[in-house]
């Protein structure tokens, strides 16, 4: 089958603003039976997950008819990497046969209240990095663009309790809980939904999956909450490390990183670091891999980042060949005990696909200058690579 994806049957992202769709890759929202955006701010779930949109999309999987809003996955399958789509069609869902959907996993996005400015981010998923493009006039700020209220009033969907009382029904079923942010530490009505489902029996059937910048550790939360779980997988947020790390994930610390992934290590939980690779980090994953391999405990996952202005596209030629050059000199079989060697692969052929130095290189310079300046760091000590082609020119 060329389309059909087990996701639209079974799953649901609510995004940061509370708009809820089928994954995170879905290029869209979920409607409402009157057309209307499905929002967790104004809707409970099953309005939506058992609405006519949702019933369509279904219908069109069982078909295998393509579907626009899932173009980034045969995009990504048309250049050899491996989609979301495919990685989902090799576990083990049941056989979908009609447009009823049975939820076996879900995606929250607690709002986008963060303590950190990643150099990837974005104001929807960093209330700072929202601050901070404001303050400075670029991404969502230029042109001298506010946030209105309503913004920040949709930021703050998870206050609607018709949402979480419409879902209680579609527990049963529930496998898996993928839980983000913003920093989903600081979102601690989370906290509350999680101990109703430990209330209602549900929480030894269902496993939680965080997705955490790493910075924030409590060990109450671990200790009273998450052993009522059938597991809880970890997973930090660190593109490369030590000082590049800090760059990246500015103001977070690497000592700090590194105890809180220790004393988590240290509850026995699965352990997985996202790696966001962008133009900063790329040429941070040798000596990550080699760190991860020695510190053991972990698994290392490879998360292309695809903005124009920092993504691996736009690197001069001839750094993409300084990376092949010191791929092959630093390649290590060992690594491959805790990365899958198709990640590195997929990351190779996105670099290679399109070569946008001409078009993008100057707003990557621009952006990471103004960032720079405004934080009092300097990509060149972050990433010594970048010496001879990048200049600070504000
Ligand atoms: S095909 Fe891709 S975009 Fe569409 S629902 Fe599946 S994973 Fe999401």
């Amino acid at each position: 089958m060329k389309h059909f994806c087990p996701l639209p049957f079974s799953h649901m992202e609510v995004d940061p603003v509370g708009d809820m769709k089928p994954c995170c890759m879905y290029k869209g929202k979920a409607l409402d039976n009157q057309g209307k955006p499905g929002s967790a701010l104004t809707h409970g779930f099953s309005d939506v997950f058992n609405g006519e949109w949702y019933k369509e999309l279904r219908r069109k999987m069982l078909a295998d008819e393509p579907d626009d809003g899932c173009r980034s996955c045969y995009a990504e399958e048309a250049n050899g990497i491996q989609s979301r789509r495919l990685r989902e069609l090799a576990l083990n869902y049941p056989k979908f046969q009609t447009d009823e959907g049975l939820l076996i996993s879900l995606d929250i996005k607690l709002g986008n209240v963060c303590n950190l400015t990643c150099i990837i981010c974005n104001p929807f998923s960093s209330s700072r990095v929202l601050e901070e493009e404001i303050k400075l006039g670029i991404g969502y700020g230029t042109n001298g663009r506010k946030a209105p209220k309503s913004l920040y009033e949709r930021f703050k969907w998870y206050n609607n309790d018709e949402f979480w009382a419409q879902l209680e029904n579609h527990l049963g079923s529930l496998g898996r809980i993928d839980i983000m942010g913003g920093e989903p530490m600081l979102a601690k009505k989370h906290f509350v939904f999680l101990q109703r489902l430990i209330d209602a029996g549900h929480a030894g059937h269902i496993g939680i999956n965080y997705v955490t910048n790493g910075t924030i550790y409590s060990p109450e939360v671990i200790q009273n909450l998450y052993k009522n779980f059938e597991s809880v997988y970890i997973t930090l947020s660190a593109d490369a490390i030590g000082s590049t790390y800090e760059y990246a994930r500015h103001p977070a610390r690497w000592e700090q990183f590194l105890g809180n992934l220790r004393r988590y290590k240290s509850h026995g939980h699965a352990m997985t670091i996202s790696y966001s690779v962008s133009a900063y980090s790329l040429f941070g994953i040798f000596d990550a891999l080699d760190f991860y391999l020695a510190e053991g405990g972990v698994t290392v996952w490879f998360n292309i980042v695809y903005n124009e202005d920092r993504n691996i596209q736009l690197l001069p030629q001839a750094l993409k060949e300084k990376f092949m050059e010191q791929l092959k000199l630093r390649y290590k079989p060992e690594w491959e005990s805790i990365f899958m060697k198709s990640d590195l692969n997929s990351l190779i052929n996105y670099m290679n696909q399109e070569h946008t130095y001409e078009s993008s290189w100057p707003a990557f310079c621009k952006r990471t200058a103004i960032l720079d300046n405004n934080r009092g760091n300097n990509l060149l000590e972050a990433v010594p690579e970048f010496q001879g082609y990048y200049e600070n020119k504000l």
